[in-house]
């Protein structure tokens, strides 16, 4: 019966652990490059190696695949681990591929030794062109027979920087005939004569991918490499060398494959997203609307709700694109148990009460949060003049519209019943102001039977001469289409939402004026909002989560 809750990742270990593998054999770990902030596709990466972590007790290592000084920055490195553990991940070592340099030129030499590998001298394109095509067979390098003398000198010079950049790089010496392409010939080594942002000018070549992923597995002793679908035909390569670096008893790591997951209405790739930062079109990698994780944490969303949203979408076998709307629905259901209830009136207009003592106020109890009993409550300052929503009110209406029209009664939320009277409107014929009268016996929480009175709606509102202004960001999807990216003759950037952020100045109770960066709050009626992380008393900033998917009944 628990077999059927194991997806096919878990059934692997299981079947594992009852063949040949022991408990203390499991060891996992997370390999991102340091090329750029981790996104919403990562984190289901990290849920799940840790998450198995989590439930066989097993360590899981973050490493950094640090291989290509080109792109890779300490930033990223910090940037990374402070998502890691901002998820709530506790990685059992640090790792760098970089560590293991001198390792791999070491195994790199002995794969010359014995001739498993060797230095070409070709042009990129040249060799390229003799990789042949998935039906004919490629063809051997000139250079393919070269003695183990000249290649281990060259070899050496390559590392010490003393040949230029593409005369030449390090290939395994396999089968230019293999079925699968990536066993001809592959490159191991390319000359870079670059500063690395950690080995600074140590080395003047660097291991490509394959060569390096495998074998530094192999040195943490990972028992399980979990790695996306499209490095599958890799993994015939991953053994190779493995095989080759590793004595036939020694504990090797399984490589396996897992579906890249998508999120529709915006681009799951670092390389793409830092386009994105580059060009302007957002402000930084944590900017609100990026699927990047901290462009997530700055709009409001929770490590809980990215979770769950990684345990519900699961491992697949097959690529596809999970709706945005179900991460949505995450972080909507996560805030509502948490999230204080507040009013905030993004687009005013005036609400004057006319038999509402002038130059009076009182302050009205408020409930925080009906989900949670434990958050108690807090006093709103009411008085003569508010401000409610310009689209709560209408002059005329039909029956359906459960809102503010002349001669109509609405409740006020958590204060009086109010009804409609007559329109002030300024020389465009805008209304300027809307009067009311209210019953001073139906203050909510009053215990009344007039409090008690069921009228259809229910408007939030704020007091105008209590109200603190703020900034509040409206976010919306980053792009027009579901896959931006889809189409490969299209560049993604054409479908940019030019509407993808609307700044406006709210209304709000004026309890919000000391809220915190990251501090998060349910404005009623409207949605989820979090302070901004630049936010501050003399200039609040409010950033949209994600707007509420129903409007409270009353
Ligand atoms: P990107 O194109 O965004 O750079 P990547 O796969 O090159 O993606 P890495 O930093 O190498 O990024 O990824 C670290 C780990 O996260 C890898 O094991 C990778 O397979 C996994 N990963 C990356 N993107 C996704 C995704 N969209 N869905 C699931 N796992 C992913
Ligand atoms: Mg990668
Ligand atoms: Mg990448």
């Amino acid at each position: 019966e628990e077999k059927k809750s194991l997806n096919f990742i878990e059934q692997i270990i299981e079947e594992d652990l009852k063949l040949n593998y022991k408990k203390e054999d499991l060891k996992f770990r997370f390999p991102p490059e340091p090329n750029g902030y981790l996104h919403i596709g990562h984190a289901s990466s990290i849920c799940l190696n840790f998450g198995l972590g989590e439930k066989y007790n097993a360590p899981v290592n973050l490493r950094f695949d640090d291989t290509n000084p080109i792109k890779e920055e300490q930033e990223y490195v910090d940037a990374i681990k402070r998502d890691v553990e901002w998820l709530g991940f506790k990685w059992a070592k640090e790792c760098y591929a970089s560590d293991y340099f001198q390792q791999l030129y070491d195994w790199a030499v002995e794969l010359i030794k014995n001739g498993y590998a060797y230095v070409d001298s070709q042009p990129s394109a040249v060799i390229a062109e003799q990789k042949g095509t998935p039906t004919e067979p490629g063809k051997n390098s000139p250079y393919r027979d070269r003695s183990v003398e000249e290649n281990l000198e060259l070899f050496e010079k390559m590392k010490n920087g003393e040949t230029t950049e593409g005369q030449h790089v390090l290939r395994a010496r396999i089968d230019m005939a293999a079925k699968n392409m990536l066993m001809r010939d592959p490159v191991m080594y390319r000359s870079l004569h670059k500063k690395h942002h950690r080995t600074g000018n140590d080395w003047m070549i660097y291991p490509l991918y394959d060569w390096a992923h495998g074998e530094s597995d192999f040195i943490e002793s990972i028992s399980h490499s979990f790695c996306t679908l499209e490095f599958l035909p890799h993994r015939e390569l991953y053994n190779w060398f493995l095989e080759k670096v590793s004595s036939p008893d020694d504990f090797k790591p399984k490589q396996r494959e897992f579906a890249r997951r998508n999120l529709s209405h915006t681009i799951v790739s670092k390389r793409k997203l830092l386009q994105l930062v580059e060009k302007g079109i957002v402000s930084s990698w944590d900017d609100p609307r990026m699927p990047t994780i901290s462009g997530l944490r700055r709009r409001g969303y929770t490590p809980a709700s990215i979770k769950k949203f990684a345990e519900t979408i699961g491992i697949a076998k097959r690529e596809n694109v999970i709706d945005v709307s179900l991460l949505e629905f995450c972080i909507r259901e996560d805030l509502n148990k948490t999230a204080p209830r507040v009013m905030a009136v993004m687009d005013p207009v005036k609400l004057v009460i006319t038999n509402y003592p002038e130059g009076e106020e009182e302050w009205l109890t408020a409930e925080n949060n009906p989900e949670d009993e434990l958050a108690g409550s807090r006093e709103v300052p009411f008085s003569k003049e508010l401000y409610i929503e310009k689209e709560d009110f209408k002059e005329e209406a039909n029956r359906k519209f459960f809102r503010l029209t002349l001669g109509k009664e609405v409740r006020l939320k958590n204060a009086y019943i109010i009804k409609g009277e007559k329109v002030i409107k300024d020389a465009n014929g805008e209304i300027a102001e809307i009067h009311c009268t209210y019953d001073p016996k139906s203050r909510s929480g009053s215990g009344t039977e007039e409090s008690m009175r069921k009228v259809k709606g229910t408007l939030h509102w704020v007091s105008a001469k209590h109200a603190i202004e703020a900034e509040v960001r409206l976010y919306d999807r980053l792009f027009t289409v579901e896959s931006p990216d889809a189409d490969k003759e299209k560049d993604y950037l054409e479908y940019i939402n030019p509407e993808s952020l609307k700044t406006i100045t709210a209304y709000l109770e004026p309890g919000l004026k000391d809220s915190q960066p990251y501090e998060q709050f349910q404005f009623q009626r409207i949605g989820y909002f979090n302070v901004d992380k630049e936010s501050s008393s003399d200039n609040l900033i409010f950033n949209r989560t994600v707007t509420l998917r129903d409007s409270w009944a009353n």
